[in-house]
This record gives structure tokens, sequence and C-alpha cells, in this order.
């Protein structure tokens, strides 16, 4: 089938965090099944030129603001993905994808109209429509609803069908209702069955009620976004959509994260010769500053997104009871003000055990997986997590709080079988037995190392979870019969 993603980020072009991993994967693991994918992106300030061509010039983009024009770069095809670049500077030309200094740009709703408008009209142009349109999070939630609204009689994609991946469900794109006409859309979208949220204008419930499917990113998170607790608000729309919704571990790309083969690490390692791991470690806690590392002191390591989301407020309650304990703490992030200072703060205080990197640094962000014995992951909640995933495969046990795909991806270690620790209960003092538990772990030597085996031999490559993908796709084909009804 023709597939094209739509989405705001994608690795190696752009990312803030899983979802960029998920649209730089996904699409490769697809094409290796034998379908036809493309994936239309934003062309941001940071996205590495390389070698990306004029494609298609001037799209014409009648936004209610006025006409916006977009231009559309070819940046190539690679494992059988072909990717376009949306060029709109007046947009996109920026520092930040979403924000600057913490704060989301006041026009998101008219740039991410614009891409979303851009892809549609960039599809229009190519000699066949795809069979699916496959758009991710808020951003591209305007995918689908335009086709369902400004497109709806448009012959060319009369065949074309809609999934919606939620990757979080707790950033929905909320703006005042006086824009819908600045987005070209009409106000009878205004409605509860509609747009209308509380007063706003809500894009993430619009691409949940104008696509054909839904997805979200595990098992247990399409459970959890149901209930009041998780749904931040649009439990109820979910489950009026609940029969279309389905839940989709995410994998990982095992040709980015693998210490057997990760250019980033100082030495490679695998479950047959763990003693890469330990030069992974040294060279780590020095990087970070420490002069003389002490080898048999365990590393936890934190690679995050500072946000509540992410469970930092735990962190905060026993901070100072983690620097009591014998480890280094290595963490890397940025984000909310009060963690970053938090850190900043714990770091001077105690800089033989913070060792922390106020920033987004990738490559830091492979060699912690790889120098860390423990990865902390106390998340409120966690649709997916990626993080987790990437230390089984690292021989970092994860440490992580019973939630969503966390819950899905960890099973607990009873002294032989499992991979990491889970804590349910989400207060200060689950966590730290938790840590407490994994600390008595490793003072064990062999039971230790086969935890680590344990983990390091999981598979979470995407083909599983690309062949569930498939199958959705496959029950959206829209039989040629119908194509004059819907047309
Ligand atoms: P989320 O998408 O909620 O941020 P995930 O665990 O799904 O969380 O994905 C996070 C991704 O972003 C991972 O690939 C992780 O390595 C990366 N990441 C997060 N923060 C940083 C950072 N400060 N520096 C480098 N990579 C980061």
């Amino acid at each position: 089938m023709k597939v094209a993603f739509v989405a705001s980020e994608g690795v190696p072009f752009s990312k803030t965090g899983g979802l960029g991993d998920v649209v730089g994967a996904l699409p490769k693991a697809l094409a290796a099944l034998g379908h036809e994918l493309e994936v239309i992106l934003p062309r941001y300030r940071s996205t590495p030129a390389g070698t990306a061509v004029p494609y298609a010039r001037s799209l014409t983009l009648p936004l209610g603001i006025g006409y916006k024009f977009a231009a559309v770069q070819d940046a190539g095809r690679t494992h059988g993905v072909q990717t376009f670049l949306i060029d709109c500077p007046e947009y996109f030309d920026r520092d930040g994808l979403y924000q600057q200094q913490g704060a989301d740009y006041a026009d998101n709703a008219h740039r991410f109209a614009a891409f979303s408008m851009a892809a549609l009209e960039f599809l229009k142009r190519e000699s066949a429509p795809p069979d699916i349109v496959h758009c991710h999070d808020w951003q591209t939630a305007l995918v689908p609803i335009y086709l369902q609204t400004l497109y709806v009689g448009d012959k060319f994609f009369a065949n074309t069908s809609t999934v919606f991946t939620i990757h979080n469900i707790g950033y929905q794109g909320i703006f005042p209702p006086h824009i819908l006409p600045q987005l070209a859309l009409h106000a009878g979208l205004f409605t509860i069955d509609g747009l209308e949220y509380y007063g706003n204008i809500n894009l993430l419930k619009g691409g949940i009620i104008f696509s054909d499917s839904i997805t979200t990113v595990s098992r247990e998170y399409a459970q959890e976004i149901q209930t009041p607790e998780f749904g931040f608000g649009l439990d109820g729309v979910i489950r009026s959509r609940a029969s279309r919704l389905q839940g989709i571990l995410n994998g990982v790309d095992y040709e980015e994260w693998d210490p057997a083969t990760d250019k980033r690490l100082a030495a490679n390692y695998s479950p047959g010769n763990l003693a890469g791991k330990e030069a992974c470690k040294k060279a780590l806690l020095e990087k970070m500053g420490v002069a003389a590392p002490i080898l048999s002191r365990p590393v936890i390591g934190i690679i995050s997104r500072f946000a509540t989301q992410k469970g930092f407020d735990l962190i905060a309650a026993i901070a100072e009871q983690l620097a009591a304990l014998d480890v280094y703490l290595v963490v890397l992030g940025s984000g909310e003000q009060k963690f970053e200072s938090l850190f900043r703060t714990l770091a001077a205080k105690y800089p033989e055990k913070y060792l922390v990197k106020i920033a987004y640094d990738n490559a830091l962000a492979h060699q912690i997986e790889a120098g860390s014995d423990m990865f902390l992951m106390p998340s409120r909640y966690e649709p997916c997590g990626l993080n987790q995933i990437y230390s089984l495969k690292y021989g970092a046990v994860p440490i992580v709080r019973a939630t969503g795909g966390l819950d899905d991806t960890i099973e607990p270690f009873d002294g032989k079988a499992g991979t990491g620790f889970k804590f349910r209960d989400y207060s200060a003092q689950a966590l730290l037995a938790a840590i407490y538990a994994a600390l008595e772990a490793y003072k064990t030597g062999k039971a230790w190392r086969n935890l680590i085996l344990n983990g390091m031999k999981k598979d979470f490559s995407w083909t599983t979870s690309a062949k569930a993908y498939a199958r959705i796709y496959e029950s959206l084909r829209i039989p040629a019969a119908q194509t004059a009804g819907k047309a």
C-alpha cells in the first residue's frame, strides 16, 4: 500500500522526543514489509541541510489569515523511505520546533495548519494518491480534519484513509475558538461532537474524531487513556472511539541503538562479551568530570525531558537520600526551569555524586545508556517510553514506575528471571524502595550479570509492531467499488 507519514518531527531530520524516534524508524520497518512509504516533515532551522534539493515550488495555502506559500524539498530516499520537507521559513526557520525558552510559539496553530495543508496539497501533486495518511499527535491532527471538511469532495483522496497515532495525550493543541476560520475551518465545527473543548478548540480531539483508525503506543496506555486519571479530559472522547483504538508498542531502531555497533561509545560490547561496558562506564564518568572514577560504585542514569510527567517531583523528594548513597547519578535533560535548577543545585552541592548536564545531547544519551548500571524512569504516566527499552539493550537495568509502556516492557526481577525493578504507588517511598532493591541486587555479582543479560537479549525491534500497523492499513483499504460513493 502507499502510505504517507505526516509528522512534526522525525529522525534524522528533527527530534525532541520519542515521536521523532518513531517517525524515523517505523516507516523503514513498513517499507521492509513491502509497502511504499513517504514521510513529510517541516523543514526547521535545525534540520540538517544534507542533500535536500528543491522539489516543488510554491504550494499555495489558503488559510483564513491570508495566503501562505511553501516549497517542498526532496530529502532523499533511504531504506525504501522517501522523505520530503515542507519549507515555509516564516513558520519553521526558528530556533525551536514548538517553543522558545520554555514558552510555546504563539502561532503554533497557524504553523501546523500551514504544514498540514501543505502536506495535503503536496500529496495532490503526486501521480497517485496515498492509500493511508498516517498522522501523529496534535500537530498533524488537522490532516484528518481537513480531509473530512475542506477536502471531503476531493476525488483525489476518495480512496485515502487516515490513521492517527497518539504519542502523548497530555499535549492536545488547545486554542481559542476565534482562530477556527483562520485555520480555514467552518464555525460549525465548534460543537461538542466537533472540536469544541470547554470553550476552546482542541485539535487532538479533532484528530481522534475525524480519523478512520486511532492508535497509541502501548497496550496499557490504550486502556489508561480511557480513564479520567490519564485521559487529560479526553477520556470520554476516547471511550466513544474505543472500537477504533488499538495500542501498539513502539519498537527500537537497533541500527541506532545497539552497543555492539554504536560508534558513539568508548568501546563496543554485546551479551557474549560484556568487557566493553566497564570501559564505557569509565569514559562516561571521566567525561562528566570525575577525576578518579570508582568503578565498583553503581551509576544510575537519567535522560529525559524535564517535565512533571516524568516523575521529577519524586526524585526531588529523595534527592538528599540519594546523595547519601554510594552511587553516581548521571543526569542529562532540559525543560522546566524548576527541575533544571533542582539538578544544578544538586550538582553544585554534591559534585562527586550528581553529574549533571542540562542540554539536549544525543551522543551523550547513548554514552549514558552504555555507562550506566541502572536507569531511572519514575514517570507519573508514560505512553510507551523508549529510554527504558534502550536501557535493556545497553545493560542499564531499568528502575521504573509500573505505568503505560513502562509496565508493558519491564518484567520484575525475581533473582533469576525478569529485566528490571518496578514500583506501582506514585510515592517517593515506593521509588526509594525500588532503588534499594536494585542496589541490593547489584551486590550479588552473578545474579546481577544474569539480570543484565536477560534485558540485553530482549528483542523490541520494529518488525512485530510494523506488522500490527500494516494490518490496520489493510483493514482500512477502500474497495474500488466504493470509491464513486465516497467521491
Ligand atoms: P518522550 O517522548 O516523552 O520524551 P521517550 O522515552 O518516548 O520520551 O523518548 C525520549 C527520546 O528522547 C529518547 O530517544 C531519548 O534518548 C531522547 N532524549 C530525551 N531527552 C534527551 C536529552 N536531553 N538529550 C538527548 N536525548 C534526549
